[in-house]
């Protein structure tokens, strides 16, 4: 498999924090997902998009326990 950006070769599974925007609020979920190692490039397959819109369901329905581990702050 070739990086459709970088056209580099190096892509290996590893954990990210996919970050989803719940209103104001940004939720990390951790996955494992192909990512190049050049350019960072990340690769999501149908089964990981299908998982992810399942989770952005239910911290929707507020049906996820969550701890907060920073905030989010915008200039005054
Ligand atoms: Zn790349």
């Amino acid at each position: 498999m070739k990086c459709i950006i970088c056209k580099g070769e190096d892509i290996k599974k590893s954990m990210v924090k996919e970050e989803l925007k719940i209103g104001v609020d940004i939720v990390y979920i951790p996955i494992e997902v192909p990512v190049c190692s050049s350019c960072g490039e990340r690769y999501y397959d149908r089964r990981t998009m299908q998982y992810l819109e399942n989770e952005e369901k239910k911290l929707k329905d507020k049906k996820v326990n969550l701890h907060e581990i920073g905030k989010i702050l915008e200039y005054a």
